[in-house]
């Protein structure tokens, strides 16, 4: 007998955080068309921000780069499914694209921050979330220097940002080390992939199979 459970044919919900350094923006720029080769559509969701673009970065692509007053007044119109402060300048997931990918059936990663991660949680219990960690302390450190010119000082305080955004990985549900890069690509789209086979959501989209399977049988022999 079926367990009656909440059923959704909506698309699963997905935290990604790590610290900067940690090769997150690589990873799920890789992972979407990975999944996309499994049958598995996802979207990474676009975020808003106040800081200023990078060179190389586009409006709406990377983020939707707004002003201060603008990001206030869609927090205050609850536009945001949620928002935080990160290094001096705020960054906000929409409230209102992120639920209509979801109900289109598709899976929606967001690429936010351990504080953003909280308050998702909050309002969609079923969210899984994966925190992203570097291979070593000294790889961190080897790509948060980069090709830049900073000095030892804005290195360090790189590296006490990445230590604390770190120290809450035991906040989420899985964690991948960045040690390989396909490999990590192959272990974040696992935990993708195997969500979407929970039996609820099998149950929901597959309900014409399983209706079949279990049907009478039409004529024996
Ligand atoms: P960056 O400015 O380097 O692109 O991102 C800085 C940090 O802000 C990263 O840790 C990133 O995950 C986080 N971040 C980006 N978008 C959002 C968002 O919409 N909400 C939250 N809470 N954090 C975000």
């Amino acid at each position: 007998m079926l367990v009656s459970s909440p059923v959704t044919t909506t698309g699963g919900l997905f935290i990604l955080s790590a610290p900067s350094g940690g090769g997150k923006t690589s990873l799920s720029r890789a992972l979407i068309p990975y999944l996309a080769q499994h049958n598995a559509p996802a979207e990474i969701s676009v975020s808003y921000t106040t800081r200023a673009p990078r060179p190389g970065e586009e409006q709406g692509v990377h983020y939707h780069f707004v002003d201060v007053p603008t990001f206030r007044a869609m927090a205050d119109a609850g536009e945001f499914l949620e928002h935080a402060e990160v290094f001096g300048r705020h960054y906000g997931t929409g409230r209102q694209r992120t639920d209509a990918l979801l109900t289109a059936g598709l899976d929606v990663i967001l690429d936010i921050d351990w504080q953003g991660a909280r308050q998702v949680r909050q309002q969609h219990p079923e969210v899984t979330s994966i925190f992203i960690l570097p291979p070593s302390a000294a790889e961190l450190e080897r790509r948060l220097r980069g090709r830049g010119q900073d000095s030892d000082d804005v290195i360090a305080a790189r590296m006490a940002a990445a230590r604390a955004e770190m120290s809450h990985h035991d906040e989420y549900d899985f964690v991948v080390i960045n040690e390989d890069f396909d490999r990590a690509v192959a272990e974040l789209a696992a935990v993708l992939l195997a969500r979407r086979l929970r039996a609820p959501r099998q149950r929901a989209t597959r309900a014409a199979l399983i209706a079949d399977l279990l049907a009478s049988p039409r004529h024996i022999g």
